[in-house]
């Protein structure tokens, strides 16, 4: 008996990724960035110094950082969206690395069999 990890034991580790997929939230890729903002009014107190707290979400589009503005009231949520897309993030990366384990148990289980029939 092999102490390494069976196809099976991969497959099953496999089909439970996929059901954490499944159980996502709406997610959303990128990373926020609090910029203090001046508005404009001479009157406020931004003109003094004390900027508005303003929210961003930025990515990357092909090789360029894009920036969206992201209102008060949905902070909270888009907040919730970034951290979901990181546990999906999370779960590719498992998910590559039970594949390529796949993979490769599948090339050695195949020599294994050969072998014993030899
Ligand atoms: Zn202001």
């Amino acid at each position: 008996m092999s102490t390494q990890v069976t196809i099976s034991a991969l497959e099953r580790k496999r089909r439970g990724l996929l059901k954490r997929v499944a159980g996502l939230l709406p997610f959303l890729g990128g990373s926020l960035v609090l910029v203090g903002r001046v508005c404009g009014y001479h009157n406020c107190a931004c003109a003094k110094g004390k900027k508005h707290p303003t929210y961003y979400v930025t990515w990357k589009e092909k090789k360029k950082t894009r920036t969206l503005y992201i209102p008060k009231d949905m902070l909270k949520e888009v907040k919730e969206w970034v951290r979901e897309y990181e546990r999906l993030r999370e779960i590719i990366k498992k998910m590559n690395e039970v594949q390529r384990h796949i993979l490769r148990r599948y090339v050695t289980e195949k020599r294994y069999k050969t072998k014993k029939r030899m």
